[in-house]
């Protein structure tokens, strides 16, 4: 599934039109709203971007829980972790990797930090578009609130 508003829809339905998805056969078919964090990677939204390529954008959060507090985002508007598919364990990856690096050059490397992804309402998640949270700066308390 695509995610929500897209009820009973299957990803089949979608192809890929420029950086976000569309329903139907071609590029010309009406395209889907999209997501706040597609609006923020095609800066129709302003936002401190600090790393972006053709798979992941990252940027700082709008309200930080830490002296350094970003959010990965794959551009392909995956809901969450757990809608994620076989398909999409290429950029799961990336992400993971591209998390490492961007804590390093913030400075991170040393002192450590910590990746948070919420998935569901028990654990938080505000944002139907899956992010990882890079968090560090600070010490973290274990277990998390
Ligand atoms: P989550 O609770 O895991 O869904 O996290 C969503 C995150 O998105 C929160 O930490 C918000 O502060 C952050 N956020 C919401 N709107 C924006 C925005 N316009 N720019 C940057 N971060 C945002």
């Amino acid at each position: 599934m695509i995610g929500a508003g897209h009820a009973g829809r299957l990803e089949s339905d979608y192809i890929e039109c420029s950086a976000h998805w569309c329903l139907g056969q071609t590029k010309t078919t009406m395209l889907m709203e999209k997501t706040l964090f597609e609006k923020i990677a095609d800066r129709e939204i302003p936002s401190d971007i600090v790393y972006e390529d053709e798979l992941v954008v990252a940027f700082k959060d709008i309200d930080p829980k830490a002296p350094v507090h970003i959010l990965i985002v794959p551009r392909k508007p995956i809901p969450r972790l757990a809608e994620a598919e076989p398909v999409d364990h290429s950029v799961l990856g990336h992400i993971l990797l591209k998390a490492a690096e961007i804590a390093k050059t913030q400075g991170l490397e040393d002192s450590g930090f910590r990746l948070v992804i919420n998935n569901g309402p028990n654990a938080g998640e505000a944002v139907p578009h899956l992010h990882c949270h890079i968090l560090g700066g600070r010490e973290m308390q274990w277990p998390p609130g």
